[in-house]
């Protein structure tokens, strides 16, 4: 993801008005009849609301963040694609791979899609970029968030969907989408960035999955410290209200309240082609967006804790579309 990031960079006076402007939007007193406690079960079906292993999910971002640089083309990300890939055994897994022709040169690129079916016809997506910033190697970048957080979740909810489905599940399926050649090469456009899922859209438009799909969900720049999912202007609002509702199940709205402002994401695609699609990504990152694209990008800007809440509240959004 990029682009917009030009406008949160200039523009950060204008956001911190919004944050501030967004505050009072939700007084206190709205919320007063939520308070009679932060909820631990789905008031509609009385079942417990998802809850993933953080530690296990913070240790897998520390493990993919340690492979270093990680960029389309690199020796470190053939090494991921094989980490990703043993994490899936048993698991039905498909691979999307194209040689994308970028204004650097030719690369190889891998979505890796893992299917968890369901008993119901259709299919929700989550996805999340494992690639990391092209532009900045070489320089010690390592994506911690931004590469690392995706990919890491994606692991998780792998282990929460089998752990949970001896068979089909009860609701749709899900496929979980770890896409490749998100970031640009050079600078961000239309024809340089999302190489990954432009190429998997056309895929699915052709094979008739893209009609099957119910909602489709990103994943970037998830776990930094005290997250703040913004409400992107692109994605499908009536999506990002049931992510907010699964978020206030868990007590989780305020991480959910950021800036809005259209984003340039993996969804984008999708958007396109009319598939109900949300951006859940963490911005800004850090004060001003400050870690975003450099090489302080690292682990000690993240925590479980964010981890935690933002898997536990789209695994809740996929128990909320189960339901529709
Ligand atoms: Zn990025």
């Amino acid at each position: 993801m990029i682009a917009i990031v030009v406008t949160l960079a200039c523009n950060s006076s204008i956001n911190v008005a919004q944050i501030v402007d967004s505050q009072p939007a939700s007084p206190a007193s709205n919320a007063a009849p939520a308070e009679t406690a932060p909820t631990v079960v789905n008031a509609a079906d009385h079942s417990p609301l998802p809850h993933i292993d953080s530690k296990r999910a913070f240790q897998y971002t520390r493990e993919v963040t340690a492979f270093g640089e990680r960029y389309i083309g690199s020796e470190n990300h053939k090494k991921l694609e094989r980490y990703i890939v043993e994490h899936l055994k048993g698991d039905q897994v498909e691979d999307d791979t194209f040689t994308a022709d970028t204004i650097e040169g030719k690369f190889p690129v891998h979505n890796i899609i893992a299917k968890f079916p369901g008993k119901k016809d259709g299919i929700i997506a989550i996805l999340g970029h494992y690639d990391t910033n092209y532009p900045l190697r070489g320089s010690g970048y390592v994506g911690a968030n931004d590469g690392g957080s995706s990919t890491a979740i994606l692991l998780e909810f792998a282990n929460q969907l089998r752990s949970r489905a001896a068979e089909k599940r009860d609701g749709y399926s899900v496929w979980l989408v770890w896409t490749d050649g998100e970031e640009a090469v050079k600078s961000w456009s239309a024809t340089d960035s999302l190489y990954g899922t432009r190429h998997l859209v056309e895929k699915w438009e052709k094979d008739g999955t893209l009609k099957k799909i119910k909602a489709l969900m990103v994943m970037d720049m998830i776990a930094a410290d005290d997250v703040n999912i913004l409400r992107d202007d692109n994605s499908t609002p009536w999506l990002l209200d049931l992510i907010q509702k699964a978020a206030e199940s868990g007590g989780y709205q305020s991480h959910f309240d950021g800036i809005q402002t259209p984003m340039e994401d993996d969804h984008l695609p999708f958007v396109k082609r009319g598939v109900p699609s949300a951006d859940v990504i963490g911005m800004p990152y850090g004060y001003n967006d400050v870690f975003h694209h450099t090489p302080q990008d690292t682990m000690d800007k993240l925590s479980a804790k964010s981890l935690e809440i933002v898997g536990n509240t789209i695994l809740e959004t996929v128990h909320l579309l189960d339901q529709r």
